[in-house]
């Protein structure tokens, strides 16, 4: 019994074979994968994918993958955190934070781009390819190094220097073009109209896009089989978003889970929030903008899953809302602080979301949330560096050092319970 039934479009239902393709042709609708949920429950168990690999491999059964050799870079299976302090600084008093800033290429793009590499091989292509809004890029310059293909990456030119060096170590040709992402990702979709490549999130986007559903199996699994009241995830294109939500359900499908609620709640930045405008203006109809925000890995001013992830918010009784470039850098300190983890901007604008949030009583303080931070600070250092303290600089001598640290004391941590501080 197969797992995978073929690949099925979103819009008109049409089936197609599980080929390297990505719109229906007859309504142009996007195809996703389709599976004989009955075949997996069959194949699944707590207990057998509690023995699999401590990667995202562990969920083979549930992702569309036929071979026996995967392009293997380790991706997933990260830590879910209690985050207990942030929880006291928001208010909140069941938060777990999904640590995705320790995948191997520092973010989550690795779970997508393992079933990207992994479908390329299969289909026999040579090329691994992407538009990237700066963590694609690493993250398909890694696995195409692993999985011996060439890696052609194509970038907005303003792009984050760290994100660049980040992608251009594993030797890809790395193509800067002058333009938003929007622009790149056109320029892209005639390139793969032409060339023999496997583009991770064009031509290879129902395969790519199914690597996100290990970010809702890790949760439900590391929450002892439990799916959360509510889920904060920073949205770009909205495939991350979609495929949570995915994933929740096909546990509850395949009988891993007993149900699957859950309230979706879309993060954005302030300064390209397409998706919470339209939630804002109480429509599914997404006007695209032109992004101008510090958080360069969501600005995709035209969201291909954006009418999706309004769907999703509305379906689940989620949220959808947006912070300043001023609120995602309190976001990334707050949760520095409190947790020690350094994210990127795009776990800058979850936290600063979540905070408003619950600030406007629209989260219960008691519901089980869990946020995830997707990608690495080390990433994004320019938006915070100008935002914090210096070092104290004093010659080697135990006399200066105490007349300055008395001059200024030491700090107290933001997420130190108030009964704990020492006077
Ligand atoms: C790409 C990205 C996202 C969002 O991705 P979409 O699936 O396009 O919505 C979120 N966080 C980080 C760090 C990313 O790189
Ligand atoms: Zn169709």
């Amino acid at each position: 019994m197969k797992r995978v039934r073929g690949l099925q479009c979103r819009e008109c239902g049409r089936e197609y074979p599980a080929d390297p393709i990505h719109v229906c042709e007859y309504c142009f609708g996007p195809l996703e994968v389709a599976y004989d949920y009955d075949a997996i429950a069959r194949l699944v168990s707590r207990a057998s994918i509690a023995a699999g690999p401590r990667t995202l491999w562990r969920y083979r059964h549930l992702l569309p993958i036929e071979a026996e050799q995967v392009v293997d870079t380790h991706a997933g299976f990260t830590p879910l955190i209690r985050a207990e302090n942030l929880g006291r600084a928001l208010g909140l008093r069941n938060l777990y934070v999904k640590n995705d800033t320790v995948n191997p290429t520092f973010s989550f793009k690795d779970r997508p781009v393992a079933m990207a590499a992994t479908k390329a091989r299969e289909f026999g292509f040579d090329t691994l390819a992407c538009a990237s809004t700066g963590n694609l890029a690493g993250a398909v310059a890694a696995a195409a190094a692993k999985a011996c293909m060439r890696a052609c990456i194509f970038i907005p030119a303003d792009l984050e220097p760290s994100k660049i060096v980040g992608a251009s170590i594993y030797g890809p040709t790395v193509v800067a073009v002058e333009g938003t992402y929007d622009d790149v990702n056109r320029l892209c979709s005639e390139i793969a109209d032409q060339y023999a490549w496997a583009f991770a999130n064009i031509n290879m986007r129902p395969y790519y896009s199914e690597g996100s559903k290990t970010l809702a199996f890790e949760v439900a699994e590391q929450l002892g089989w439990r799916v959360p009241d509510r889920v904060v995830v920073p949205v770009a294109s909205g495939s991350m978003f979609t495929k949570i939500w995915r994933g929740f359900n096909e546990l509850a499908k395949v009988g891993l889970v007993d149900q699957a609620r859950v309230r979706m709640t879309v993060a954005q930045a302030e300064g390209c929030a397409p998706i919470v405008e339209a939630f804002r203006r109480h429509t599914l109809s997404v006007e695209p903008v032109k992004p101008h925000t510090i958080a360069k890995s969501l600005a995709i001013g035209n969201p291909a899953d954006g009418y999706y992830s309004l769907r999703i918010v509305k379906e689940s009784g989620g949220q959808a809302e947006a912070a300043t470039d001023a609120e995602v850098v309190e976001g990334m300190r707050l949760l520095a602080r409190t947790e020690g983890i350094f994210a990127e901007t795009a776990g800058g604008v979850t936290v600063a979301v979540l905070q408003k949030l619950v600030e406007a009583g629209k989260v219960d303080r008691d519901e089980l949330v869990v946020a995830y931070i997707t990608g690495n600070g080390l990433k994004t250092p320019e938006a915070v560096a100008g935002h914090l303290e210096r070092p104290l600089t004093i010659p080697p001598s135990f006399k200066r050092f105490e007349e300055q640290i008395a001059a200024v004391g030491l700090k107290r941590q933001t997420g130190a319970p108030a009964a704990t501080s020492v006077a």
